[in-house]
């Protein structure tokens, strides 16, 4: 704990170098930001090779599962996205790391021109006496954590970059209505069936008005089986929510 408030200090009086090339002023300066390779396409969540989509968010095989697609912005196997995803998650914590790892998100989306999908005017237009947190048809949150872990973190590193999306992109941020019930183990040695066994029951909706026929953009740093998000999804849909697309920083093992 106070390891990591020494370092939220130092972070603040200290300048900051470019977690690749060292240059002062920058966690990551714009020549080192550049060199990373975004995803120039959309891929069905659920394929473990690329497999391409265009119109709708996953191949034929795979409609039956409950989230609607998966847009990420690069690949896991990138050193330099692993090393900030990594410092942002772990000891020393660089929270600041949130918007680089957001602007990834952001650069992804206008590269394949995707951005239309947030829909801030029309959807207002829609809903013009409601309040501002749940006005719009669509909503940005996070995969939460159990809140132990996101204590000892100091906070919800997906909580973040939905954040700061949602400020990008002018549409509402609901932080605390999908919530995790479940303390669940790390999946990080699990099988793909393991992890879904594992997951199952560890979410639960707060307040279904809130999500009732929203389309939800649900994020997280990385994606990787797809297991958390799918039983987020499935939550969110029993609880009303109309479309779920989860929103990643990175992918992990695709077989490119
Ligand atoms: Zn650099
Ligand atoms: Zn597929």
């Amino acid at each position: 704990m106070w390891k990591r408030i020494k370092n939220q200090i130092l972070n603040l009086l200290f300048p900051q170098f470019c977690l690749k090339c060292n240059k002062e002023g920058f966690l990551i300066c714009p020549d080192c930001f550049s060199t990373i390779d975004l995803n120039p396409f959309q891929y069905c969540p659920f394929c473990s090779v690329p497999n391409r989509v265009i119109k709708k968010g996953k191949c034929q095989s795979h409609q039956s599962f409950k989230l609607n697609g998966v847009f990420s912005a690069c690949d896991y196997k990138n050193p330099l996205v692993k090393k900030m995803i990594f410092l942002f998650k772990y000891e020393p914590y660089i929270k600041n790391l949130g918007f680089p790892l957001s602007n990834l998100i952001i650069s992804h989306f206008a590269l394949t021109q995707k951005q239309g999908i947030f829909n801030s005017s029309a959807s207002s237009k829609k809903a013009p006496l409601a309040t501002p947190s749940t006005g719009s048809g669509q909503v940005f949150m996070p995969v939460p954590l159990f809140k132990k872990r996101e204590r000892t973190r100091g906070y919800n590193q997906s909580a973040v970059i939905a954040e700061i999306l949602s400020v990008a992109y002018k549409l509402p941020f609901q932080k605390n209505n999908l919530i995790k019930i479940k303390n669940t183990k790390s999946q990080t040695e699990f099988s793909k069936k393991q992890r879904e066994q594992n997951i199952a029951g560890a979410f639960a909706i707060k307040n279904p008005a809130l999500i009732s026929e929203k389309t939800i953009f649900l994020v997280d740093d990385v994606f990787t089986t797809g297991s958390t998000m799918e039983e987020c999804a499935r939550v969110l849909k029993a609880n009303g929510a109309k479309k779920v697309f989860g929103i990643v920083v990175a992918r992990e093992g695709l077989r490119i």
